[in-house]
């Protein structure tokens, strides 16, 4: 007896949907990786990614919708391969002096902070490198949320795009770009977020974007040794260290990063780093008080610059709840810069902005519902 043919049943199981291709965030993209994306992967031409660039760079577009000289076909083409990522900025805080601290809000729910600091000749913003901090100083709020993410490089410049065109508002100004100067010293160490923040100042520096000159834009680090090597060969924008000590005692004490790189490491590194032409190297000083503000700490410290280019900026602390530590009285500040002046190193004390409004150095910590103190990320160092 011959079998029946077996009849196969059709699987009628849908197939699973096609996983969404992963869009490509061409805010973060320099103008030559833009162009290599466009030409390469969208197959256009060339010129055209200049045209996204300077929407994006210079008139501060968030989306393709607003690109009106682009083609309709080739902004729908761009919004299913492409995207800008949003960096929200959801409160503003004012100053009595002026100062305003922008919070602003990541797509992943996470905040950050920027500060606008105007004075009769410049406008400067104070930018973020990343969500919280690893390197835990003592004395800063950020230190105490612990790392939870390096900013992408868009998201570091659409901070500058967004005060940019907040302050042309408020100013009613009509330059496109109010801002003269950046100094990378809000939220996260820079220099452990090289690659991220090398794109940005790319792009911040560039002819087609916002073209900020190297000499009004400066980096702060804390002192992470080996990459202070290569900042120095990879970008020619300006140095300060946050030193805030005159012994490895006290800058283990505040400061962890010193039980890896110490001030002997930290100074010839220093030392080494290729300076421009009559350019010298930033050193941030706090004062904390009867820490590190004795008239023995200004000698040693004069005798730890007596051979690098510097200039030191005092910081007058600003006390922040929790943390233990003191401002320096004015006069023991004054006392303080006069020693350093005798001893030929030109210090200024720093005028304290935004402190009314949690504003002002070491009291960025934007918590927006985190918990607190937890780092998602380990403290790794280069
Ligand atoms: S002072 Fe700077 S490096 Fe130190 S914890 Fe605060 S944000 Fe991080």
């Amino acid at each position: 007896m011959m079998s029946e043919p077996a009849v196969s049943t059709p699987d009628t199981t849908p197939l699973p949907a096609p996983a969404p291709a992963k869009l490509v965030d061409v805010s973060s993209l320099t103008l030559e990786g833009l162009t290599r994306f466009v030409s390469e992967q969208l197959g256009e031409r060339a010129f055209r990614s200049g045209q996204i660039y300077r929407w994006i760079h210079q008139r501060g577009a968030t989306s393709f919708d607003e690109m009106t000289d682009l083609s309709k076909a080739f902004r729908q083409k761009l919004k299913e391969r492409a995207e800008i990522v949003p960096l929200v900025k959801d409160l503003e805080q004012r100053s009595v002096d002026g100062t305003i601290k922008y919070r602003f809000k990541t797509r992943d729910g996470r905040y950050i902070e920027s500060v606008y600091m105007p004075s009769e000749d410049r406008k400067t913003l104070c930018v973020s490198t990343q969500v919280g901090c690893a390197m835990a100083c003592s004395f800063c709020m950020t230190g105490t949320l612990g790392l939870k993410r390096n900013l992408t490089p868009g998201e570091i410049v659409a901070q500058v795009h967004t005060v940019n065109r907040e302050v042309r508002k408020l100013e009613n100004l009509e330059t496109w770009r109010p801002l003269s100067n950046l100094v990378f010293m809000g939220m996260g160490e820079p220099l452990h977020n090289f690659e991220n923040l090398k794109t940005a100042l790319s792009i911040l520096q560039s002819e087609d974007g916002p073209n900020f000159s190297h000499r009004h834009i400066t980096v702060s680090t804390v002192g992470l040794v080996p990459m202070i090597e290569r900042f120095g060969q990879e970008t020619d924008v300006k140095l300060a260290i946050s030193l805030n000590a005159s012994t490895d005692e006290q800058r283990s004490k505040t400061m962890p990063v010193n039980r890896k790189w110490n001030i002997a490491a930290l100074m010839e590194a220093c030392r080494k780093f290729p300076l421009r032409q009559g350019r010298r190297i930033t050193f941030e000083y706090v004062l904390l008080r009867g820490f590190n503000d004795t008239d023995e700490d200004a000698h040693r410290l004069i005798e730890l610059l007596k051979d690098v280019p510097a200039k030191v900026n005092l910081i007058p602390y600003n006390e922040n709840p929790g943390l233990g530590f003191q401002t320096t009285m004015e006069e023991r500040a004054e006392a303080f810069r006069e020693i350093l002046a005798q001893g030929h190193i030109a210090a200024f004390i720093r005028q304290n902005r935004g402190r009314d409004i949690a504003g002002a150095c070491g009291q960025l910590a934007n918590r927006g519902g985190e918990g607190e103190g937890k780092a998602t990320q380990a403290p790794e160092l280069p």
